[in-house]
């Protein structure tokens, strides 16, 4: 347990009042790690307020740079940091939040050669990532690297978020309880294909960023089980029951996955 300092106290000020943060809670957040795959839309967000909140070392995985197209909805960025790596514009501006926070740069790609160092080192991952194929492989590489996955997803007006944990076993589901293998190529849009409304990203990255803190604290009641869905046209919030289920490829009964190489990369 580490002591706060008179800054940190007046800093945290807000959390450390709440009982079920405290000081104690605080002191944990700042020892805690989470890694952030991808530094857009939901990252945005995302890691403004993971960095605000004192999480102590935020890993960021994103291998693009910043473009124009992309200022519409991830706020971390700046019109004058287009062209610069994703991970140095987000990182800049969260040091400059807070400078307790450790940022880990990895401009980088995921895949299934490079997951499981990746993540192995935070105790929590979160996925704002923009496509099925990483979607997946990140929930096969947190089941079987023993990580808490934070998972959301969004197009045009609509979005669900989740948190993953079916390494902990029964009754905890995990992605592909839900949805089983990864739509054909083309089939769903992307947000740069079928766009988005930048006002969503802001909602479901804060949403990821409360759960992630929820998850670290250990309080309240974990999304894990529950699926929300957010219609942002007919304002509404509609939580679904997800179960773990026996069948599940991965996390079944008879799991036919025991490793990463079912994935294309
Ligand atoms: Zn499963």
């Amino acid at each position: 347990m580490m002591d706060l300092s008179d800054s940190q106290i007046e800093r945290y000020a807000r959390h450390i009042m709440l009982p079920q943060v405290g000081g104690e809670g605080q002191s944990r957040l700042l020892s805690a790690s989470v890694l952030v795959v991808g530094a857009g839309g939901l990252g945005a967000p995302l890691l403004l307020y993971l960095a605000a909140a004192g999480v102590g070392r935020i890993g960021i995985v994103d291998d693009d740079v910043v473009d124009l197209s992309n200022l519409q909805r991830q706020v971390i960025h700046q019109t004058d940091g287009i062209g610069v790596a994703k991970v140095e514009s987000a990182a800049a501006r969260m040091r400059a939040i807070n400078p307790d926070v450790v940022v880990e740069l990895h401009r980088l790609r995921l895949n299934r050669g490079n997951i499981e160092s990746l993540i192995a080192p935070y105790d929590l991952v979160v996925d704002g990532t923009d496509n099925f194929a990483t979607r997946f492989l990140l929930n096969d590489a947190c089941h079987f690297g023993g990580k808490t996955l934070v998972s959301a997803a969004m197009l045009r007006f609509d979005a669900q978020i989740s948190t993953f944990k079916s390494h902990l076993g029964d009754p905890h589901p995990c992605y592909r309880c839900i949805f089983r293998e990864p739509p054909p190529p083309g089939m769903v849009p992307t947000c740069s294909e079928g766009g988005v409304l930048g006002a969503l990203a802001g909602t479901m990255g804060s949403l990821q960023a409360v759960e992630v803190l929820k998850e670290l604290l250990g309080i309240g009641d974990s999304l894990s089980g529950r699926l929300l869905l957010y219609a942002a046209l007919e304002t509404s919030f509609r939580t679904v029951k997800v179960r773990r289920d026996p069948d599940c490829p991965l996390c079944g009964t008879h799991p036919t996955y025991k490793d990463l190489s079912h994935h294309p990369f």
